[in-house]
């Protein structure tokens, strides 16, 4: 299995990438904003309570995500892989993934780190608010709260893989095409 997380700061482009990995290796794309925010659309009360948090720019409790992912791993048991997008966001849901995939006598192939600037981000973050309607994408303060959340709580993830030989950083600004042609390079080495 195939089974790799991309990780960088919000607005580093994870979700464009993820598409194009999924479209390559036919893999499952879990992006826990997307299910989160699957969860607000169907008015759930786990839904309602991630609300308040996310538009605040704060993470969503550790339990909440696992227990979210937990459940996307057993129901798509016959996957050739997993893209892991937004998740781990914190180095306890790093561990618990890790005994997840090993129940599944699976585990991480790598993770793949993109790396943009803090203005960049708010930039970009600002821009795609203007289209997608997300809440948290709209406000400055809120898009500010949320990088200052990646380097407290998320950065600490990537030490996590590192010391397991299983990470690798490459430059997140540039064409989304030559971004991609790195990511494939460096896949192709998590695949031996
Ligand atoms: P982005 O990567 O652009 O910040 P996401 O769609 O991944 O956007 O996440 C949006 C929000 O959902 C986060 O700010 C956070 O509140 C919540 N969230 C998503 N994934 C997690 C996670 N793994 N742990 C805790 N909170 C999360």
């Amino acid at each position: 299995m195939l089974n790799l997380v991309l990780f960088g700061p919000p607005g580093a482009g994870k979700g464009t990438q993820s598409k194009k990995l999924i479209e390559k290796y036919d893999l499952i794309h879990l992006s826990t904003g997307d299910l989160l925010r699957g969860e607000i659309a169907q008015g759930t009360e786990l839904g309602l309570e991630a609300k308040k948090l996310m538009d605040d720019g704060k993470l969503v409790p550790d339990a909440v995500v696992i227990g979210m992912i937990s459940n996307k791993l057993d129901a798509n048991k016959d996957a050739k892989g997993f893209i892991f997008d937004g998740f781990p966001r914190t180095v306890a849901q790093a561990e618990a993934l890790d005994q997840l995939l090993e129940s599944k006598e699976s585990a991480i192939s790598g993770m793949i780190a993109l790396e943009v600037g803090d203005d960049e981000l708010e930039r970009r973050l600002l821009e795609r608010g203007k289209e997608s309607g997300r809440p948290d994408d709209a406000n400055p303060e809120v898009i500010r709260k949320r990088i200052k959340e990646y380097n407290d709580k998320t950065a600490p993830v990537a030490g996590f893989y590192q010391q397991q030989h299983k990470f690798t950083s490459i430059n997140g600004v540039g064409s989304v095409n030559e971004i991609f042609a790195e990511i494939v390079d460096v896949n192709e080495s998590y695949k031996k």
